[in-house]
C-alpha cells in the first residue's frame, strides 16, 4: 500500500496537525467558567463538571436543564506557523485517513424494549455511532442465530466486532462483563452503576480487567439523564478510531521500508 503524505516526516506542524484533533473531552483543564447550554440555551456561569477519571474525559453539565456537553470543539491549529492553505490540505489528508477507518461495535446493556433509562442510553450510543458514516454498531439481539445458547453466541460475536461498549445495568450485562471482560480487555468500555461499587466484580474481575488495559467507569442516575455516559462512550469510540488511524499509518509506513514485500 502506498504511504499517504501524512506518514512522511515533515515540519513539526504536520505532526501537530495530526495529533491535535483529539476529542474535546480530552483537552487539558481550561479556564472555562461559563457555559452556553446547547440543550436549553441557558448561559450558566458556573456549570458543574463531570469527570471520568479512568477515561480522563470531562464534561460540563447545565444546572438548569441537567444536560451535559463537551468543553469545546475548536481545533487549536491556528497561530502555529502553518499557512492556512497548507493547514487545510493537512486537515483534508487527516479527514481522508480518519474516514477510511471502519469499525464494528457491539453495544451491550439492558433489553432495548424495557423502560430502563440505561436501555435508552444503549440505543442512543448505537444511533450516535451509526451517524458516523461508514461505522457499524449492533446489539447482540440483532445477531441471533437459531437457538444457539447466549454465552456461545456472544463469545462468537465478540470475535467478529472490533469494539464493545457495555452499559451495565441489568444482571445480564453484569454477567457479560464477568464472562468476557478480561478477554476483550482494551476493546471493551464497561459502564457500572455506582450502586454496584464494592460488589464481587469490583474487587475481582475489574482488577484483572484493569490489568489488561481495559476501560471502565461508574455512573450515577443523573449521568444517564445528562447524557454524559453517551458522550463519553462516543468519545472513547473516537479515540479508538484515532488509534486505528495511527496503526494503519504505521502499517503503510512499514510497507515502504520493508526489504521484502
Ligand atoms: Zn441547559
Amino acid at each position: 500500500m502506498r504511504s499517504m503524505e501524512i506518514s512522511s516526516p515533515g515540519p513539526s506542524e504536520r505532526w501537530d496537525a495530526f495529533w491535535l484533533p483529539l476529542t474535546a473531552a480530552r483537552r487539558p483543564p481550561t479556564s472555562v467558567q461559563a457555559m452556553k447550554c446547547t440543550a436549553c440555551d441557558a448561559e450558566v456561569r458556573k456549570p458543574k463538571r463531570r469527570e471520568f477519571p479512568r477515561l480522563k474525559f470531562r464534561y460540563l453539565v447545565c444546572d438548569r436543564c441537567g444536560k451535559g456537553q463537551r468543553l469545546g470543539t475548536v481545533l487549536r491549529t491556528s497561530g502555529r506557523g502553518t499557512r492556512p492553505t497548507e493547514r487545510e490540505q493537512l486537515r483534508a489528508t487527516l479527514a481522508i485517513a480518519v474516514a477510511r477507518v471502519r469499525l464494528k461495535t457491539l453495544v451491550w446493556g439492558p433489553n432495548p424494549n424495557s423502560d430502563d433509562l440505561a436501555a435508552e442510553k444503549r440505543k442512543q450510543i448505537r444511533a450516535d455511532i451509526l451517524r458516523d458514516e461508514g461505522q457499524k454498531a449492533f446489539f447482540s439481539e440483532d445477531l441471533q442465530l437459531g437457538d444457539m445458547p447466549n454465552n456461545v453466541l456472544e463469545m462468537i460475536q465478540q470475535h467478529i466486532v472490533d469494539l464493545v461498549i457495555c452499559v451495565g445495568a441489568s444482571w445480564g450485562s453484569a454477567a457479560e462483563f464477568e464472562s468476557f471482560g478480561v478477554t476483550l480487555g482494551p476493546k471493551l468500555l464497561a459502564w457500572f452503576p455506582s450502586a454496584a461499587r464494592g460488589g464481587f466484580a469490583d474487587g475481582g474481575s475489574r482488577r484483572v480487567f484493569h490489568a489488561t488495559g481495559g476501560f471502565d467507569e461508574t455512573y450515577n442516575p443523573e449521568d444517564l439523564i445528562s447524557c454524559v455516559v453517551t458522550l463519553a462512550s462516543i468519545d472513547w469510540f473516537a479515540e479508538k478510531k484515532f488509534l486505528q488511524v495511527y496503526v494503519d499509518q504505521v502499517r503503510s509506513a512499514l510497507d515502504v521500508v520493508a526489504p521484502a514485500r
